[in-house]
């Protein structure tokens, strides 16, 4: 079997890991921080992450430690008005087969983090930052920050938006600064007035801002983000910010989402990044994975399921023995550009026209809304919420090529 070096102990890295694990390898995951530890608050779960999970095993603790939403709503940052509303009920779960959940980011990564642990053939390598990598036809080796040179039969990169990984195989520079501020905190449920304690993912569009929001933690939290379209050119990342500053960024939003504004004490602030598509994933005995694969802004909320996804795909692809590893990182690769691709695509769509258009454009984005029956909103999600990876089987190509 095979020896399988991940770059990165992020969700993606921890889920490749655990996925080549029980194809039956060996998988190194060199994290450069000294705890494998995820930040940041909550993080939305939709169908296809539970379907990906399931199939690594962890989907019983991930959705013991969630939130099941009702619905999915979008509403007027200005008049209040409810612009439509997706509801995630039984009729939901049942076209898709699994709900939509919401949880703690580091709930879901201690899940995977156990059940690495728990796994024979997952050794975890933390304070090891990967550096590079020398390519050959018969191994790959992998070169870190203290000099030493890790030999595997392939690497994953899982190296996050700014992967090493990538910056080698495509050479194409820092990620993309979007021009999207992000000011984010997270509020204890017992100072929300019982009024505002809706349990949905809710989206407040504004002209070139918008506030979402959703219970965390067993309903005791409430997560909430802000974001405008400022055109900032400088990626920031986890800048503390006032309260004052973030209030008096938003001076035209609904009294009711203004009273939830208020409740946030210490709020951080972001630059949001992404790239665009990239045709190119491997090299060799060299993938990508995840974020450094197809960092996307989070407007579809889909960046964690599409590297949730890649992980069983990958773990498909390297099922049996393979002796052309090239080859099936190439298949993984094929199996997965396309949909990252639109789903990529599809993000930065969802930002500009659907949750910041003003003026006319918003007048005919309501007006399209409004024409929507719930069906017609449920059709719409079909290819993103749906089971991509199949049933019990797996997907459907990866397993034609894996049985011949
Ligand atoms: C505001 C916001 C909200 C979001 N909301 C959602 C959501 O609701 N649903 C959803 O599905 N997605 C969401 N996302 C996207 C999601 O957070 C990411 O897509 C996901 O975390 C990517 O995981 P990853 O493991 O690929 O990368 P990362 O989480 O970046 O992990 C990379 C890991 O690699 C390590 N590392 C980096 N460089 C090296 C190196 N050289 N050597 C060794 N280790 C290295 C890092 O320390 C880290 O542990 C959101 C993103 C943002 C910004």
């Amino acid at each position: 079997m095979l020896n399988i070096a991940v770059a990165g102990g992020g969700i993606g890295g921890l889920a490749s890991a655990l996925a080549v694990a029980r194809a039956g390898h060996t998988a190194h995951v060199l994290e450069r921080n000294t705890d494998f530890a995820e930040l940041g608050a909550g993080i939305q779960l939709a169908p296809n992450a539970f379907q990906a999970l399931r199939r690594l095993g962890v989907a019983e603790p991930v959705g013991a430690r969630a939130v099941r939403v009702e619905a999915l709503r979008l509403l007027d940052a200005r008049s209040g008005a409810l612009l439509t509303e997706m509801p995630l009920d039984d009729a939901y779960q049942r076209r898709f087969g699994d709900p939509y959940a919401v949880v703690r980011r580091g709930d879901l990564h201690s899940a995977l983090l156990s059940a690495c642990q728990e796994h024979e053939r997952v050794v975890l390598h933390p304070g090891t930052t990967v550096t590079g990598y020398r390519d050959t036809p018969d191994a790959v080796h992998v070169i870190t920050a203290d000099g030493r040179t890790v030999e595997a039969d392939a690497l994953v990169g899982a190296d996050g938006i700014r992967s090493r990984v990538r910056a080698q195989m495509l050479d194409d520079g820092p990620p993309r600064v979007s021009g999207h501020t992000i000011h984010r905190t997270v509020v204890p449920m017992a100072d929300v007035p019982a009024e505002l304690r809706w349990n949905s993912v809710n989206l407040w569009a504004g002209p070139g801002w918008h506030m979402v929001h959703y219970p965390l933690a067993n309903g005791e939290k409430l997560n909430l983000a802000i974001t405008r379209d400022d055109g900032a050119r400088a990626a920031v990342a986890g800048v503390p910010t006032s309260r004052d500053e973030v209030l008096a960024s938003f001076p035209d939003l609904h009294p009711r989402a203004r009273a939830l504004l208020g409740l946030g004490r210490e709020w951080r602030t972001w630059v949001l990044c992404d790239r665009p598509p990239t045709g190119t994933w491997t090299e060799g005995r060299v993938c990508l994975t995840g974020d450094a694969a197809h960092a996307m802004l989070q407007y579809a909320a889909q960046g964690a399921c599409m590297a949730l996804e890649d992980a069983v795909v990958l773990g498909e692809v390297l099922e049996g023995a393979p002796v052309d590893v090239a080859g099936r990182l190439a298949l993984f690769a094929e199996l997965r550009g396309e949909r990252a691709a639109r789903v990529q695509e599809v993000s930065t769509w969802m930002g500009h026209a659907l949750y910041h258009p003003g003026g006319t454009a918003a007048v005919e984005r309501d007006a399209m809304l409004a024409s929507l029956s719930p069906d017609d909103l449920l059709a719409a999600v079909d290819w993103l919420h749906g089971h991509p990876l199949g049933g019990p089987a797996g997907h459907g190509a990866a397993q034609a090529v894996v049985l011949t």
